[in-house]
């Protein structure tokens, strides 16, 4: 019984007796451990999408109560398409990478408008929708619709690697397509959703990326990396490179109960949230030549420079090490207009990315 092997970068798929192991055991496994999560309630293909978008990245413990008060305000697709961008973005405070939302709500705008509002059950159209990758159509096509499209996300990849001894590094794209290749014909005509969301299950539960705990699996009789000892030895995966660190300095300028705050950039990082002014690439050695070059660009005056704190915050490819600035504003003719002054009792009613939450919890409660 060989599962699979690489040979000459060619797949070979799993044997007819292995797929039928694994398709039984795992179903069955599925259905006495799932767990009982809001999006399992039923098979709307909206709410599904909102699970998995919102899936990306973060854990399933942070999302549930964001999946719980987003479907509460948007109960309907034609709820999210009528809102406006600003509620969207308040809606999803809190849960970070906010292109995904924006996304989401421009894909959910178009799914109204050219379809309906009926959720699209083809690969060809949905796969096509803003933010909609391979995995996030496979993933609504099989639970939604019960199409049997592969949905292989990171959980996936780990299993496959394991249970085939699959050696290749699976932040490849070529990786990726191999395990669709291989999803393609383990996935059962029947139940392709639950299938997939066993896979998803097994590896977020089980086959989990320290301490695989192999004696509980219901697939160990044809693991291929439990049979050699290899678990903990896969799956391969190119070493991150750590984040750049860069200087930020954020300015805190309030003048009668009110505070400044500004628009960010249409593009790049935090894409047209609200934030502090923000001065990004601030060597520390010449702080005030940073200010002053900031004041021109802007076409304002600060004075009484104070610095009132320090911050660190990570994103995946960048660690901003912040300082927290007090300063005045001399009357201006006009401000920036990106900039905004706002009651500092109203901040609450404007949504700031986890960063500058963090920066205003430290300079004052909101
Ligand atoms: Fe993963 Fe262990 Fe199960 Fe193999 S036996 S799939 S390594 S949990």
């Amino acid at each position: 019984m060989e599962p699979m092997n690489k040979a000459n970068n060619q797949v070979l798929l799993p044997s007819d007796q292995v797929v039928e192991v694994v398709q039984q055991n795992l179903l069955e496994w599925y259905g006495e451990n799932k767990r009982d999560l809001p999006w399992r309630e039923n098979k709307n293909p909206y709410r599904i999408w909102v699970s998995e978008i919102m899936l990306q990245q973060t854990r399933v413990d942070t999302v549930i109560p964001y999946y719980e008060r987003f479907l509460s305000r948007f109960p309907t697709i034609e709820s999210l398409a009528a809102a406006a961008d600003e509620d969207v973005i308040k809606a999803w405070e809190g849960l970070g990478y906010y292109s995904r939302a924006r996304n989401l709500h421009s894909a959910v705008k178009e799914v109204v408008a050219e379809y309906g509002g009926k959720v699209p059950d083809k690969v060809a159209q949905i796969s096509k929708l803003k933010g909609v990758g391979p995995y996030t159509t496979g993933a609504i096509l099989s639970i939604a619709y019960d199409k049997k499209v592969p949905a292989v996300d990171g959980n996936v990849m780990r299993v496959f690697s394991r249970l085939f001894t699959i050696e290749d590094d699976i932040s490849q794209q070529s990786t990726r397509k191999k395990m669709e290749r291989i999803a393609e014909k383990l996935i059962p005509e029947s139940s392709p959703g639950d299938f997939n969301q066993a896979l998803m299950e097994l590896g977020a539960m089980v086959c989990t990326p320290q301490s695989p705990k192999c004696l509980f699996c219901p697939v160990q009789s044809v693991c291929k990396a439990y049979q050699q000892g290899r678990e903990s030895e896969l799956p391969r995966k190119k070493k991150a490179t750590s984040p750049k660190s860069v200087d930020v300095i954020f300015v805190w300028i309030v003048s009668e109960n009110k505070v400044l705050i500004e628009k960010r950039p249409e593009q790049g990082l935090l894409a047209h949230m609200w934030s502090l002014p923000t001065i990004e690439q601030a060597k520390k050695e010449n702080y005030l030549e940073v200010f002053n070059e900031f004041c021109d660009t802007k076409n304002i005056q600060l004075t009484n420079l104070i610095i009132r704190g320090n911050l660190d915050h990570i994103f995946s490819h960048i660690h901003w090490k912040i300082t927290l600035v007090q300063a005045d504003l001399k009357k201006s003719v006009s401000l920036p207009d990106e900039w905004e002054w706002i009651a500092l009792n109203q901040l609450h009613t404007r949504a700031f990315p986890n960063v500058y939450r963090k920066a205003l919890q430290q300079l004052v409660s909101i």
